[in-house]
């Protein structure tokens, strides 16, 4: 899970971290007025979207040539300009694709002199299984780039959980950064509250870009963060800064039903219980010359109601032709799941051929209820089965 820069830096400060002051606005009054809530005389326009790059972005209605998502306004009148050029209209940057992303929210914050621009993050390294600590002299451009132009200005610690940080990280940091004295002490200071945050949010990341020396500070400028959204029910105050408006609407539809829904490019709509199972039908899907439009895994308790969601949300995607069905009635029986999918198919009206393989617990049974159910279901034995038909029903010539 993401949240804005604005939630991020509210939260990081929490935590001790040193952020220059701002307020969030949804409309042009409010920047203003946040604006007058500030010192100035110099301020920060910065459009709140879900992707980084902002401020190289470009607006779509605006003409070529126009300033990016974030700009600095030296009087009232600007801020208020420049507010206008950015709600309502669409950001593109780097990260969000061709398309961008409308932007709905503004962060209006005290603007500063900068000397110069660092990069630090943390994240979860899966390879060493420990929180990594991701510091360089380059910041304020791609670290991306940075690290494959010029790797050895990308410096990396992992910590220890057994000791947690310990004051050698901080000085690590310091001098991965180039600091020295009073800044080299913030440095520390900043990684610490760092820390504290990730292990206090379940953050799955931390990266802050460009932590910036202004004078004698060392200031957060710039802040993301992401969550571990399977441990969001410990921080219901987090989880409520989630912005749906950031998502694919598929997928949050998906969520809550508590289905796994991943959307893809194919034309085979897929239905399956488990993971592993999931995989394995899109892979057999595409040994037969065909793709999956999507990864669903409705989960273990694969109830009626979750089941019509699932072929809703299948359906609700254009490029579906035909859907597979491939379920494993281990913990729920066969015969139940049958019904769900009588039940969802008749309520969704399904216009799309239907393949449909089940196995276990009661599998005669739950067979019967398709086979007898008036419904133009195709029955499958096994998963070699299921992907030839279903495959077979798609490449037929309309
Ligand atoms: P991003 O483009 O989405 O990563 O947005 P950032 O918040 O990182 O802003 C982009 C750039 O704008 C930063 O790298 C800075 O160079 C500049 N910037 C951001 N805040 C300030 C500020 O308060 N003063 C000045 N002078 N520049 C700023
Ligand atoms: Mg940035």
């Amino acid at each position: 899970m993401n949240i804005h820069e604005y939630q991020a830096k509210e939260l990081l400060a929490k935590f001790g971290a040193p952020v220059p002051a701002g307020h969030a606005a949804m409309s042009v009054e409010e920047a203003v007025e946040a604006a007058k809530k500030l010192p100035g005389p110099l301020w920060v326009v910065k459009a709140q979207i879900h992707a980084g790059g902002r401020g190289k972005g470009h607006f779509k209605e605006l003409p070529e040539g126009s300033k990016g998502g974030v700009r600095l306004a030296k009087s009232l009148e600007e801020v208020e300009a420049h507010s206008k050029d950015m709600l309502g209209n669409t950001l593109v940057t780097v990260q969000t694709g061709e398309e961008g992303k409308e932007v709905q929210r503004l962060y209006i914050t005290d603007g500063v002199d900068i000397d110069s621009e660092f990069y630090l993050a943390m994240l979860v390294d899966r390879a060493t299984g420990r929180i990594a600590i991701v510091a360089s002299p380059e910041g304020g451009m791609d670290i991306e780039q940075v690290a494959h132009d010029t790797p050895e200005k990308v410096h990396t610690f992992t910590i220890d959980p057994a000791t947690g940080l310990m004051p050698h990280h901080g000085r690590s940091v310091a001098a991965a950064l180039g600091l020295t004295g009073s800044l080299a002490k913030q440095a520390a200071k900043v990684t610490t509250a760092l820390y504290k945050a990730f292990l206090g949010t379940d953050a799955s990341q931390i990266e802050i870009n460009p932590l910036a020396v202004s004078g004698d500070d060392l200031l957060v400028l710039d802040a993301k963060v992401g969550f571990d959204g399977n441990a969001m029910f410990r921080h219901p105050d987090i989880a409520e800064l989630r912005d749906l408006t950031e998502e694919d609407p598929m997928e949050v539809e998906a969520s809550k039903y508590d289905l796994a829904y991943i959307k893809l490019d194919g034309d085979i709509g897929c239905m399956v219980n488990g993971a592993g199972l999931a995989m394995a039908t899109m892979d057999i899907i595409k040994l037969n010359g065909a793709f999956p439009a999507n990864f669903l895994d409705v989960g273990g308790g694969a109830s009626k109601e979750k089941v019509t969601a699932a072929f809703k949300i299948i359906l609700s995607d254009p490029a579906v032709k035909g859907i597979l069905v491939n379920i494993f009635g281990g913990i729920m029986r066969c015969d139940t799941i049958a019904e769900g999918i009588v039940a969802a198919a008749k309520e969704v009206d399904l216009d799309v051929p239907l393949v449909v393989r089940l196995e276990g617990t009661n599998v005669k049974q739950g067979k019967d209820i398709l086979a007898n159910s008036g419904l133009p279901i195709i029955a499958a034995d096994d998963l070699g089965d299921a992907a030839r038909k279903i495959v077979a029903e798609v490449k037929q010539p309309a």
